[in-house]
């Protein structure tokens, strides 16, 4: 700890010069006198070594100052770099513990939109995202949502993947951009862009780019995992429909939403025709295959936004959002035609199957998915007597 100050230095300079200001006389009177007696009786030259001593003394003074204020400076700049890799690694972290809280993309992209920022130092940075051999953007910059601007962008990601056997974590540059392939297991799953507008991105800010990217790319992987482990949760695997719990809940949540925004929902209930015959004469590995052709044309038929579901064993339903009586109906229609259609070889054979369709719709209101689906169910049952492979309404929407 440094006692004397700049101030204190100043006020005992300014003492020493008085004394000798006072002092000057005898000091010049008896010091040199005493001096030059003493290089008179010895032989030596006393007051040219003297000075000699001084100046050199002060010179080492000076150096010993300098060399003082050149270290630190130095250890001045060695905390600041300090400081910066603390605040960096303290960024990662939040970052890695963001991304750990994570499991759907959503949740990723407001992550990612919070903390990349400052990671890249930069406003411009993005990611594409590898989605069953396409980009689907994560986040990028709001202003460049043109078409060109993403084909662009589309394009160096397709530079960044092909730039090919370096380690994923390695950067590569190029195009305008600096880029890190997103890898987790063996898998790229994304790019993450950094225009270099500014030049080339400096070596450190690469590092800590690297490292976000590892995190992400994990994150990623992760969200994609719990997304598959749940979806299959919710599905059947031989048919692809979601399962009978999970439609039920849907079709709550659909008919609390059709009251709120006051739309129509539809839906239709069906059965395959004489499906026991089938198992009995393929046998049911065959009416397996059948199950699963079924699943495939509801897919073909139906929109996105339809709920399929496998009821039970060879009934099914369908959920039509927004869709009044006579939509439903037209849909219903299309899937009895289309699976009548069909053609199931099995063996060596050809075989073929109907369905009897019943349709109802939400009454005004309604939030209770089992009298709606009871109404269907009733439906159904009169298109079976009424001789299968037809669409019956449900008798109480029908008459409103
Ligand atoms: P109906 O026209 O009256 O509906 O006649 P059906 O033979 O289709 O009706 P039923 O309810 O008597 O038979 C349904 C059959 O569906 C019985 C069962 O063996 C078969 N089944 C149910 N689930 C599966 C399955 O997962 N795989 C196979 N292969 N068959 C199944
Ligand atoms: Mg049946
Ligand atoms: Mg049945």
């Amino acid at each position: 700890m440094n006692l004397v100050g700049r101030q204190d230095r100043l006020l005992i300079g300014g003492l020493a010069v008085a004394v000798i200001v006072v002092f000057a006389r005898p000091i010049e009177r008896y010091g040199l006198s005493l001096a030059r007696e003493a290089e008179r009786s010895s032989g030596l030259a006393l007051v040219p070594a003297l000075l000699i001593l001084t100046a050199v003394f002060l010179f080492h003074q000076q150096g010993k100052r300098q060399e003082a204020r050149a270290r630190a400076a130095v250890a001045e700049a060695a905390a600041k770099q300090m400081g910066a890799r603390a605040a960096e690694m303290e960024r990662l972290v939040n970052l890695g513990q963001a991304l750990a809280r994570s499991l759907d993309l959503e949740t990723i992209r407001g992550v990612v939109l919070q903390h990349l920022p400052k990671l890249a130092g930069s406003e411009d940075a993005w990611i594409l995202l590898r989605v069953n051999g396409h980009w689907q953007a994560l986040v990028g910059p709001a202003r460049d949502t043109r078409r060109e601007i993403e084909r662009a962008r589309e394009h160096v990601a397709d530079h960044a993947l092909a730039g090919g056997s370096a380690p994923a974590t390695e950067g590569v540059a190029g195009e305008g951009h600096f880029c890190l392939r997103l890898a987790a297991g063996g898998d790229i799953v994304g790019v993450l862009g950094v225009p270099e507008s500014d030049g080339p991105i400096p070596e450190p800010r690469q590092r800590v780019l690297a490292t976000a990217g590892a995190l992400l790319g994990i994150s990623l992987r992760n969200a994609q995992l719990f997304h598959e482990i749940r979806e299959s949760s919710l599905r059947d695997g031989l048919t692809g429909c979601y399962n009978r719990t999970h439609a039920l809940e849907v079709i709550d949540t659909e008919l609390r939403r059709a009251r709120r925004s006051q739309t129509p929902v539809s839906l239709i209930m069906f059965d395959l025709d004489h499906f026991k015959d089938i198992n009995d004469r393929y046998g049911h590995l065959c009416g397996d295959a059948v199950l699963a052709g079924v699943g495939v044309k509801m897919r073909d038929v139906t929109r996105g936004s339809d709920l399929k579901c496998r009821y039970g064993g060879e009934e099914f339903l369908v959920l039509l959002p927004e869709t009044p009586l006579e939509g439903a109906k037209r849909v219903a229609d299309s899937l009895r035609r289309e699976l009548a259609d069909m053609r199931i070889t099995w063996k060596d054979e050809s075989l073929s199957i109907t369905a009897s369709f019943g349709v109802s719709v939400a009454l005004p209101a309604e939030v209770d998915g089992q009298a709606l689906i009871a109404r269907a169910d009733a439906a159904l049952y009169r298109a079976k007597d009424q001789g299968r492979n037809c669409v019956r309404l449900s008798i109480e929407t029908a008459v409103t």
